[in-house]
């Protein structure tokens, strides 16, 4: 069957999505020989930044390490984890590095690897000569995919109204949460409201006052109450600056919009008056809307966190969902899910672009016969069920229960395990 074949055939891999996860396994198989075509929905050559943080966990930067040749510094280092009190004094504080990026940093370094995309951010390498080929053709949005002799046929649609399809022997379902591949083939599987909203957005280290700058100066740092939750972490700014002063302050605003609430119809409303499911992008917020969380913002953080929300230009909105696919296996193995389409996590588990990153790679390693087929599948639908798992358990304690302090620490600690000290349970690994 097509993904039990490790003899040497060169093998075309279509990709849906052309994201972070599709990127990824993009890079992972050209760079061990094979052809691998990316269709990416969105119209434009490029994704649309959302300019925001990703804490970038051990297996993203493996993977960096591993394919990124572009020589530049990938991230900011956060020394230190803090919690504060309403006051905004520091109640608790750990040393720990943590390396923080930024989405748009890491998808043009991707881009420039993969497929020789120059922009502000990095100059492309130049191709190795054992590279598969690597295609990528935005504006291609997938409806439909096929069993086709040995392969599998994908049919795409174009934004002007085009249609036709492509064969490969292997097809990647990359195409995030509410991905499409997995609904054609598992079609029970929702997603689902968690009841909770994060709040996002970033502001420029230079145009915040000196203290709060201090204050979360290159710390990751914390604050706590009944059904709210922030975080806040400096990030590579403009075109990726790590340049002090250019850096951006990205914080996570977490609060409670119950489900059917008229809170929640208000955030989740453009300013155009169109309700957006899941994500609210930047710029489309309702000023009124967003006045109405500047007030409570001040209401209830401490000053530091209060100033970066309120001071905030683009916010950002994105619904927490919960998603899990069964398996990561279809069609006998012609079709593989990874990343946010196989386990949607919550963003506490601060490891969505890790499972991205780690998916790719160890695929990649399964095909060229480093890893047994039971190996590749009991390690990613381990990391999938039990991280996704740890995230929907962590989410509700802290926005539905009122815990002291150190339980929150406490959950954030395990959150931080690295990959290959888990203990993944058998209910995790069952294949
Ligand atoms: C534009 C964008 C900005 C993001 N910004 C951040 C951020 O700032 N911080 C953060 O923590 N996370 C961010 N994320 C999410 C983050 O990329 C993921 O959580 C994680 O990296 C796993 O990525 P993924 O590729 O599996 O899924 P996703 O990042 O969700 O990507 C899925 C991709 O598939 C494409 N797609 C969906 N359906 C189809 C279809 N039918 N045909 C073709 N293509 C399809 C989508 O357009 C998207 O590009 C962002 C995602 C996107 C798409």
């Amino acid at each position: 069957m097509a993904t039990q074949m490790h003899e040497k055939k060169k093998l075309h891999f279509i990709i849906v999505g052309g994201s972070l996860g599709g990127l990824a396994a993009g890079l992972a198989l050209k760079a061990i020989g094979h052809d691998t075509t990316i269709l990416e929905r969105n119209p434009t050559p490029v994704l649309e930044e959302q300019g925001a943080g990703i804490v970038a966990g051990g297996d993203t930067l493996q993977f960096f390490k591993k394919y990124n040749r572009c020589d530049r510094p990938i991230a900011v280092t956060s020394h230190r984890r803090q919690y504060l009190d309403r006051d905004g004094n520091v109640v608790h504080k750990e040393d720990m590095e943590q390396n923080m990026t930024s989405w748009d940093l890491a998808y043009f370094l991707m881009r420039a690897n993969y497929d020789g995309i120059n922009s502000e951010h990095c100059k492309a390498p130049s191709p190795e000569a054992t590279d598969g080929m690597a295609i990528h053709l935005h504006d291609h949005n997938v409806t439909e995919i096929k069993e086709d002799g040995q392969g599998v046929r994908v049919f795409w649609k174009t934004s002007r109204g085009e249609e036709g399809s492509i064969v490969g022997d292997i097809i990647i379902g990359a195409d995030g949460p509410s991905s499409t591949v997995r609904k054609l083939l598992q079609p029970g599987v929702e997603r689902a409201y968690a009841g909770y909203c994060a709040l996002r957005g970033t502001i420029r280290e230079d145009s915040i006052s000196e203290a709060t700058r201090e204050t979360f100066s290159e710390r990751f740092t914390f604050f706590h109450c009944r059904g709210v939750q922030i975080l806040a972490y400096l990030i590579p700014g403009r075109n990726g600056s790590v340049d002090r002063g250019q850096r951006l302050i990205n914080f996570v605003y977490y609060t409670n919009f119950p489900e059917g609430s008229p809170e929640l119809e208000e955030i989740m409303t453009d300013k155009h008056g169109k309700r957006r499911l899941i994500t609210m992008p930047p710029g489309m917020t309702d000023p009124n809307a967003w006045e109405k969380q500047r007030q409570v913002a001040r209401e209830r953080l401490p000053q530091p966190f209060a100033e970066i929300v309120c001071g905030t230009k683009t916010p950002f909105v994105q619904a927490v969902t919960d998603v899990i696919s069964p398996t990561n296996e279809y069609l006998n193995g012609k079709v593989v899910l990874i990343g946010d389409s196989l386990a949607g996590f919550r963003p506490h588990t601060v490891a969505s672009t890790s499972q991205a990153a780690f998916d790719a790679m160890i695929f990649a390693d399964y095909i060229e016969g480093k890893v047994s087929k039971e190996k590749w599948k009991k390690e990613t639908m381990g990391f999938a069920r039990y991280i996704q798992k740890r995230g929907v358990d962590m989410g509700n304690r802290s926005q539905h229960e009122d815990l002291p302090l150190e339980e929150h620490i406490h959950d954030r600690n395990v959150a931080s395990t690295p990959r290959e000290k888990e203990v993944y349970p058998d209910w995790a690994t069952a294949i």
